[in-house]
């Protein structure tokens, strides 16, 4: 079976790696088809590419978009896109856009809670000041000594009900879906066990992804407990989607998981990559 890890971030969104050291990382492991998939942002590709082929490691390129759907925010991973595709760059430019004045408002919460230059802080940990994120936040807050970790600060921080969450509106699901065919990718429901919806919800958002021309969802991912494969290998079938698999990497220090050390997709699927 194929080592294929196909869900990973740069320092070009909230990784802390060049994709060069990713793609040198995942030859290591033994990744045998790769791909980059930072948040909204197509930027680290090129060189993702350049260095996935001297390896002579499988390259595909990837995008992860930020989604407002039912209210809550999901994730569409594009797979296998051409990334120079006008719409797809229009659409997560202006994605990206709204970044910088979430930042402030983020930033403006923290003050009140009693801590100072966060918008400043935050920003010196994005390589690219466009994708200034919650989890550049998070790293300043660590700096910053008021948790130990990204984890626990997530946990006090930056979520609902918490100080530093900024309700935001990204794309939709329609505009995600389509500015990723606009590009001849494969459209992938990232991390479906990670949303707060219940079981009729979860459906309603598959099946509008589905008529949109969605076509895949993550089976394997660094961000579900090992009962979840089999729960999504159970949905992938019944709704018959094409199973991905992807570590979610973000960095050696902050991720559980390791690009290319995820178990194998469950057998009966349909693999995202089977017809590539
Ligand atoms: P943003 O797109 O700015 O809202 O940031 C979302 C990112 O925050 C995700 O892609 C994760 O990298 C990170 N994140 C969200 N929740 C958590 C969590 N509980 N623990 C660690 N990282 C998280
Ligand atoms: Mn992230
Ligand atoms: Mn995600
Ligand atoms: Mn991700």
């Amino acid at each position: 079976m194929l080592n294929a890890d196909l869900h990973c971030h740069s320092y070009v969104s909230d990784g802390t790696l060049a994709p060069a050291e990713l793609a040198a990382r995942a030859k290591a492991n033994g990744v045998d088809l790769w791909a980059l998939t930072d948040h909204d942002e197509v930027g680290g590709l090129a060189e993702a590419r350049e260095a996935a082929d001297a390896l002579g490691l499988p390259f595909v390129a990837g995008v992860e978009i930020s989604v407002t759907w039912a209210g809550k925010t999901v994730h569409i991973v594009g797979l296998n896109i051409d990334e120079h595709d006008r719409t797809l760059r229009e659409g997560l430019a202006s994605v990206r856009g709204g970044r910088a004045m979430r930042g402030r408002e983020i930033a403006g919460q923290l003050g009140q809670a009693g801590i100072a230059g966060a918008f400043e802080g935050a920003l010196r940990h994005a390589d690219n000041p466009e994708m200034l994120g919650r989890t550049h936040f998070a790293r300043f807050l660590v700096e910053a000594g008021v948790r130990p970790s990204v984890t626990e600060v997530f946990r006090d921080f930056l979520v609902e009900g918490k100080p530093g969450f900024v309700p935001h509106r990204w794309a939709t699901l329609e505009q995600a879906v389509g500015w990723i065919r606009s590009a001849g990718g494969v459209a992938v429901i990232a991390h479906p066990g990670r949303y707060p919806f219940t079981d009729l919800q979860r459906d309603a958002l598959i099946d509008s992804f589905r008529k949109l021309g969605g076509t895949g969802i993550e089976v394997v991912t660094g961000s579900y407990t090992p009962d979840q494969y089999g729960e999504y290998a159970r949905v992938a079938q019944q709704m018959g989607l094409l199973a991905s698999r992807g570590s979610d990497f973000h960095g050696p220090a902050e991720s559980r998981v390791d690009l290319g050390t995820l178990p194998p997709l469950p057998a009966g699927l349909t693999a995202v990559w089977h017809h590539w």
